[in-house]
């Protein structure tokens, strides 16, 4: 038995200006309305009725796992996601390039993104990856992902993820320094750590010929790395260990491959997966195809359709799931064996157009295969969902799919 899971980022809605529907109810997607006749639908709380996912809880909560007992930070899944090696005792940052100025030897912040800097990244991370600290006995290891988005690690004995950040959130305001946030020596020690390679940071970004360039055009310089959000590394069981499958994710983004991998699967990269809305989602899903002939489950992360939401954009969150329809499905679906495969298809969480962000509002969820009661619902949206035969429930999408697959341990005797 074979299982893809798909996981479209805040696919989930409410009303909008598209004559009071949400956007999957706008969009044409006959793929998706033919899987949901095929198999059953129903309503997932990502996490639990009421509470606002993020999407890291989200997912590990749809993967299986409490994440009250085992989320640490999103810097873990940061680090993990774009390629760090994250070993016990390591304490993860998410970070971002900022542009600060000199002030009376003070650092004032001009912009927390600098200027979104689009290029030169990898400069950036060579002049900061293994910078060498005056804190004894602490390695530094950092990347570069996405525009002014990376993330830092720092590994050495006595280091605690109870830290405060660097980045004041503030334009003009001076750079915080990181306070420890519990009693003890571990505490104080990444505290001193944090703040001094935030300082060695502008010594060896600032001149860089990169932001010199970026100067003469006008540009603001990444003269500094801000990092927040410092956690240590969770104990997860992994998804190999509890249901006896080896798994695969795809996912362009960092954060959800990141998760995937601290979860026990292998990462897929793709070419022109991008984790954005111009993504390649027909190469994601014949790389989904072409990986159930290896492995026995499947993850596919597909990031577009919260980042219209986040933008407000209800007729561009439409037009993408549109083309999860056309372009992914219509790619999967010419290739899946009905008598061997389950396909679960759902959203983390909702993203509301109106309010930009994400909302507690349960999420639609399918799933299709040779073991599934087929309920009465021929089409795929919030309010159809509603009436499906899977009803409500919370998280554990993923141990579901498990189960058709006959793959999941029995709870009890
Ligand atoms: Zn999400
Ligand atoms: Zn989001």
């Amino acid at each position: 038995m074979k299982s893809i899971l798909i996981i479209a980022d805040g696919l989930g809605g409410r009303p909008t200006d598209q004559a009071g529907k949400t956007c999957l109810e706008a969009a044409r997607k006959p793929n998706l309305d033919g899987l949901a006749a095929q198999g059953a639908v129903g309503l997932v709380d990502p996490i639990g009725p009421g509470i606002r996912p993020g999407s890291d809880t989200a997912h590990l909560s749809l993967l299986g796992y409490n994440p009250r007992e085992l989320y640490t930070g999103r810097g873990v899944f940061e680090c993990l996601g774009i390629g760090l090696d994250v070993q016990p005792g390591d304490i993860c940052f998410r970070a971002n390039f900022a542009t600060v100025k000199e002030s009376a030897g003070a650092l004032l912040l001009v912009d927390r993104r600098a200027g979104r800097i689009e290029s030169g990244q990898r400069e950036l991370e060579a002049a900061l990856d293994g910078m060498k600290l005056k804190t004894p006995g602490v390695d530094v290891a950092f990347r570069a992902s996405t525009e002014h988005r990376g993330a830092l690690l720092l590994r050495g004995s006595e280091l605690s993820p109870y830290v405060g950040e660097t980045d004041p959130h503030e334009t003009g305001a001076e750079i915080r320094s990181a306070e420890p946030m519990a009693e003890g020596r571990a505490a104080r020690r990444t505290a001193d750590a944090v703040n001094e390679l935030t300082r060695r940071s502008y010594e060896l970004l600032k001149d860089l010929p990169l932001n010199v360039a970026r100067a003469k055009a006008h540009k603001l310089p990444a003269n500094i790395l801000l990092v927040r959000g410092a956690a240590d590394c969770p104990h997860i069981p992994s998804i190999p260990s509890i249901y006896g499958v080896r798994g695969a994710v795809i996912a362009g983004g960092a954060l959800y491959r990141g998760v995937a991998l601290a979860c026990g699967l292998e990462s897929i990269e793709v070419e022109g997966a991008t984790g954005g809305l111009d993504t390649n989602l027909r190469a994601k899903a014949a790389a989904a195809l072409k990986a159930l002939e290896t492995y026995d489950l499947v993850f596919v992360h597909i990031k577009g359709t919260d980042n219209a939401a986040h933008d407000h954009q209800a007729a561009a969150k439409t037009a993408f799931i549109e083309r999860i329809d056309a372009e992914f499905f219509g790619t999967l679906l010419g290739g899946i064996d009905w008598n061997t495969t389950h396909v679960a298809f759902t959203g983390d969480h909702t993203t509301a157009i109106d309010y930009g962000d994400h909302t507690a509002d349960p999420v639609p969820v399918l799933f299709a295969g040779p073991k599934v009661r087929r309920d009465d619902v021929t089409t795929f949206d919030e309010r159809a969902a509603a009436r499906g035969g899977l009803l409500r429930f919370s998280g554990q999408v993923l141990p579901t799919l498990m189960s058709y697959a006959d793959r999941s341990p029995k709870y009890g005797s």
